[in-house]
């Protein structure tokens, strides 16, 4: 891939060959690869590489709420703090959380608590806490992804997990998982998450321009892709099961 310097981005993102400036088909994922339990200090963690995107997710919970006015008598609450290095982009990310990391994590908590039964757990909370230590475009989707099974790592009771993907458009052709320079140079971007226990999106963004039709198909191609994301965090969490169970069966036949 060229060198971007700032704004200056490739006229076009489509190579001779008809394949993406990184080299994939026009609904072919990044490659991805997932682990659980990769932090000691919290309930339940996981860690992801999608593309060149790198992010850690941590949860802790159920646990009191602080500061305690936050605490809901009635339910428990889900906290989502998204936060991106200051190395994690071209240009050095000022370390505060800004009004976009705010809004991410907002978008995330939306997207993460209708699989949650929060109703079972009143005056406590749930927190994950999300770091971006690389961005290469989709983040919120990457983030989502890996927080969900980050929740499942801790062991916290779920409908189902969430997965989510950013389809786009560029240069009049839609694609499935925009890269960072897709997401800046393109058309359209359309980050979307599903709950699989009722295969609803519990995210739907838009940002630029599409007609119906491309809109209607985008979310087709968009579940295609969603489905192979989310077979990768089921394969990544039997993973770690059958891991302990062939623990537990060396400790049997040690004894
Ligand atoms: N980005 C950046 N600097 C920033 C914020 C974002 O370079 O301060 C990049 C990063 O690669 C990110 C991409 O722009 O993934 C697209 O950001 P957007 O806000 O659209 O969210 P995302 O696609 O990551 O969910």
């Amino acid at each position: 891939m060229p060198l971007i310097i700032k704004d200056e981005y490739p006229e076009k993102l489509f190579r001779e060959d008809g394949k993406r400036l990184d080299g994939r088909d026009k609904h072919e994922l990044r490659p991805i690869k997932m682990e659980v339990g990769v932090l000691e200090n919290a309930d339940g963690s996981a860690y992801l590489e999608w593309g060149n995107n790198k992010i850690y997710a941590a949860v802790y919970g159920p646990r009191e709420v602080h500061p305690h006015h936050l605490a809901k008598p009635d339910r428990g609450i889900l906290r989502v703090f998204y936060r991106m290095a200051t190395f994690s982009v071209f240009d050095r990310k000022r370390p505060a959380p800004g009004r976009r990391e705010k809004e991410i994590s907002m978008v995330i908590t939306d997207c993460l608590e209708p699989v949650l039964f929060l109703e079972l757990y009143p005056g406590t909370s749930f927190e994950v806490f999300i770091n971006v230590m690389d961005a290469d475009g989709g983040t919120r989707c990457a983030c989502t992804t890996v927080a969900a099974l980050a929740l499942a790592d801790a062991g916290v009771p779920m409908k189902s997990l969430v997965t989510a993907v950013a389809m786009g458009k560029i240069d009049g052709e839609l694609i499935t998982d925009l890269s960072g320079i897709e997401d800046k140079a393109g058309e359209a971007d359309l980050p979307c998450a599903m709950t699989w226990f009722n295969e609803e999106l519990s995210l739907l963004q838009f940002d630029g321009k599409m007609d119906l039709e491309e809109f209607s198909k985008c979310l087709t191609l968009g579940k295609e892709a969603l489905t192979k994301i989310h077979e990768i965090q089921l394969d990544t969490l039997k993973k770690k099961y059958i891991e302990i169970q062939e623990e537990l069966k060396g400790g049997e036949n040690e004894q």
